[in-house]
């Protein structure tokens, strides 16, 4: 049996432990929902104060230059780049996810099309996050293509010579699942498609590696991310969009351009022409005028996970989520037995990303509305989910442990059942 002072002994030995000063992290509060809004960096505070007053105050217009605004999508690019196995210059940021992936799929399909006008299907999985289906559905719609739905299992089987891009998830935000990138890009390029990611539950959490650096590894074609979940770039931060640049110079050779030609990427906004022509690089996948705040807050973000590279970068913090999402599930196992949760995320750590997640077909809701009363801040997932995010930069052992001990009372006691607790808020 795990105690509560073997949670305190590890996170003593933790070399990971220091990083979670970093963050401004409320007294009281066991947080477990850094997969849907990563924690505030205490820097975020007076970067963006500083922003605000000095550079926007004071330097008014002229900070566009002078503050190197308008770098800051590729400058806050190449540091998420450097967590997901990108190069420099080949990510940027932008826009949501929710657009980006609209950019990236009318991208694709044209650059899988060409020459391969039968390639008329877009494939993707059941059960993907909401707006990846219906950003793939509204593109397919107006591509005159079709959108494939299959189960996780079935993904292969649909792969066949219909298929013009593959759109996947890499870490399913219900179960914690996390798809082989490798072997998914091997399969979609033998069936000749083109491999699109979705990595909001990736980035920052564990290692990606989009371009496919090192031996007999398949590099991936598109990929797209959140900057609010694992980056701790607050709400609504810009997201970010990544194209292997085999794809921008295929875009240049044949023509191909994203669809929101904003004037921002544009290769010369600042003349001011009549006729677009395409920023050099991943610049063209941006498209109006950057948000500076946001982007400041982001880059405050980002930096509190690159403030790990010294201590082993995200490798070191993978192995710190699996050891708390391990603890998480054996202390379930140990303390929780009998009252009816049946854990959905993967055993197999190898299968597993930064959450865990524990149905439960009557109380799922009323369970998290009870811990968020005990300070336990987990969040619910239509059916059933009861879900608890690790963010490694900033969760304890010892977090882990008075979670599950919440979560044990509440079971014990019933609480859950208090009619308080079935009442639902618009955000889940
Ligand atoms: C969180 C999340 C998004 C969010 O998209 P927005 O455009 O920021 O609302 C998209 N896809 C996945 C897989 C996500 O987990």
């Amino acid at each position: 049996m795990t105690t509560r002072d073997d949670c305190l002994g590890r996170d003593a030995a933790d070399p990971l432990a220091a990083l979670r000063a970093r963050f401004a992290l409320p007294d009281g509060v066991v947080y477990l929902d850094g997969n849907s809004l990563g924690a505030l960096p205490v820097a975020t505070v007076a970067r963006v104060r500083d922003v605000v007053a000095d550079e926007w105050g004071v330097g008014l217009i002229g900070s566009w230059n002078s503050a190197g605004w308008m770098d800051l999508p590729r400058r806050v690019g190449d540091k998420i780049a450097r967590l997901v196995g990108a190069g420099p210059g080949e990510l940027t940021v932008a826009d949501s996810t929710s657009v980006n992936l609209y950019k990236v799929l009318h991208a694709a399909l044209d650059l899988a099309r060409a020459g391969a006008p039968q390639r008329t299907a877009i494939l993707t999985e059941r059960g993907n996050f909401p707006t990846d289906l219906y950003i793939a559905d509204s593109v397919a719609r107006a591509r005159g293509c079709e959108l494939r739905v299959a189960g996780g299992d079935r993904l292969a089987a649909h792969l066949d010579d219909h298929v013009a891009v593959q759109l996947l998830t890499h870490v399913d935000y219900r179960t914690g699942r996390v798809h082989r990138m490798d072997a998914r890009n091997i399969a979609a390029h033998a069936a000749g498609a083109l491999a699109v990611w979705d990595l909001s539950h990736s980035a920052g959490a564990l290692p990606v590696n989009l371009a496919g650096s090192g031996p007999l590894v398949e590099a991936a074609d598109f990929a797209v991310g959140c900057g609010y979940k694992y980056l701790n770039g607050g709400p609504g931060a810009p997201a970010f969009v990544w194209a292997h640049p085999r794809h921008v110079a295929r875009m240049d050779a044949l023509g191909v351009r994203q669809p929101l030609s904003g004037w921002l990427s544009h290769a010369a906004p600042f003349a001011f022409a009549d006729d677009y022509h395409p920023a050099a690089g991943i610049a063209r996948f941006g498209c109006g005028t950057p948000p500076v705040l946001s982007l400041v807050a982001l880059e405050c973000g980002v930096d509190t996970v690159l403030a790990a590279e010294p201590l082993g970068g995200i490798e070191a913090l993978r192995a710190k989520s699996l050891a708390l999402t391990d603890l998480l599930i054996a202390l379930v196992d140990e303390r929780c037995a009998g009252h009816g949760l049946v854990l959905q995320t993967p055993r197999d750590p190898r299968r597993r990303g930064s959450q865990v997640s524990l149905a439960h077909p009557e109380g799922g809701y009323a369970i998290v509305q009870a811990l968020l009363a005990r300070g336990v801040v987990g969040d619910f997932r239509a059916p059933d989910l009861v879900r608890f995010g690790i963010a490694p930069l900033y969760v304890r052992h010892v977090d882990v442990w008075d979670a599950v001990e919440a979560l044990r009372q509440v079971l014990v006691s019933g609480e859950w059942r208090d009619p308080r607790y079935a009442r639902r808020a618009a955000v889940t």
